[in-house]
């Protein structure tokens, strides 16, 4: 594993406060619209402006894109208004032409964080080259992927690095666009500890109404800041119409947000945090054991099973479990969401510690 040392935001050589406001419009369309949206969001405390110039769509007759001849007016409508500029690029000759046209920032996008060959081919573009990039996290689920595109980028030099988190793709309908996932982020930070983390609320979301909501939560998780989409008339936008915010309710998000403090020298204030903490790792070590105990019954009930050759999945008592438990957490109140998914887990460690149990012979003819 490399050692990586990332650059705070705040030596970037952009203008910097907490947190860091990237905003500008799914895709630049036109001059009009570029110029329009930007001088709307110049009144509000933004830090960069972003606008998509080559857009990867899902289907092709969706809008791809205005092209290169929207870079300079990107480029422009950010001078006008004292503001950098940064665009998504998905290949090198997408790089050469950003720099060429003087963009300040680029960012790898979730569709081409993906793609191995060609994160390295844009890291290869980038080689002797000193521009901030962002990546986005890959559309599936997968932390690996979006380190792996992370590392890519350091290697080629490039020591301004943000991770973007736009929340990932599922099957499943949910509330969300991409679901957000919030433990990938949180062990990408865990583990990347200076690593500038922006949210991208308007893709995690999908649609207005819950972007102040994703983007409090993230501050709340100590993000460094927030991109989100914006246009002069999100309704006639040629992508993202749902999402993207005017950008005087984009003020108004901004003003709603409640920016807390990451660390305190308040006394008293830590002295009850700690008492509280103190009461956590207690339960925590309750809850261990309370789990290591059940587990033991299930390997009994497993060697029992065994000698009576029963199958180890009763359905019906599984059912069970689940009806019983959900009606017993949620007068807890907990959420069904996290009954269930807490069940499948301690179900799933049940089953594979009978399965051991049961084939303990046949390991032993194995070898
Ligand atoms: C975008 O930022 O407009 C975009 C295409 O995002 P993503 O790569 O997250 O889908
Ligand atoms: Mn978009």
């Amino acid at each position: 594993m490399m050692d990586f040392q990332f650059q705070p935001l705040s030596n970037w050589g952009f203008r910097n406060s907490h947190p860091f406001i990237i905003a500008g419009p799914c895709g630049v369309e036109s001059e009009e619209q570029i110029h329009a949206t930007v001088r709307e969001l110049s009144k509000y405390p933004i830090h960069l402006l972003r606008g998509g110039i080559w857009k990867p769509r899902t289907r092709p007759d969706s809008f791809q894109g205005i092209g290169s001849q929207g870079l300079l007016w990107l480029k422009d409508a950010g001078k006008e208004n004292n503001l950098p500029v940064m665009v998504e690029v998905a290949s090198p000759k997408h790089v050469e032409e950003s720099l060429k046209a003087g963009i300040d920032v680029l960012w790898i996008g979730a569709r081409t964080t993906v793609n191995p060959f060609l994160v390295q081919e844009i890291a290869d573009a980038l080689k002797g080259v000193d521009i901030p990039v962002m990546v986005k996290n890959p559309i599936n689920p997968e932390l690996e992927l979006w380190i792996g595109a992370i590392e890519r980028v350091y290697k080629s030099g490039v020591h301004r690095i943000a991770a973007i988190h736009r929340g990932f793709s599922a099957f499943e309908k949910t509330k969300y666009r991409n679901v957000p996932n919030w433990q990938i982020p949180i062990e990408l930070k865990r583990r990347f500890a200076d690593l500038p983390l922006i949210c991208d609320p308007s893709h995690i979301c999908g649609n207005r109404d819950m972007i102040l909501e994703v983007s409090q939560t993230a501050l709340d998780l100590n993000y460094d800041g927030l991109m989100i989409e914006s246009h002069i008339d999100p309704d006639h936008a040629l992508s993202d119409a749902k999402q993207q915010l005017i950008p005087s309710e984009l003020g108004k998000v901004l003003e709603a947000l409640v920016v807390r403090q990451h660390s305190t020298d308040d006394v008293i204030f830590l002295n009850l945090l700690e008492e509280l903490r103190d009461k956590i790792d207690r339960m925590d070590a309750d809850l261990l054991h309370m789990i290591s105990e059940r587990m033991k019954v299930a390997r009994e009930i497993g060697h029992y099973k065994k000698e009576n050759n029963m199958t180890i999945l009763q359905v019906e008592r599984w059912n069970e479990i689940l009806t019983t438990r959900l009606q017993l957490g949620i007068n807890k109140e907990l959420t069904s969401e996290f009954i269930l998914k807490l069940y499948e887990l301690i179900h799933a460690e049940s089953i594979q510690q009978q399965t051991k149990i049961m084939n303990a012979e046949k390991e032993k003819v194995k070898e």
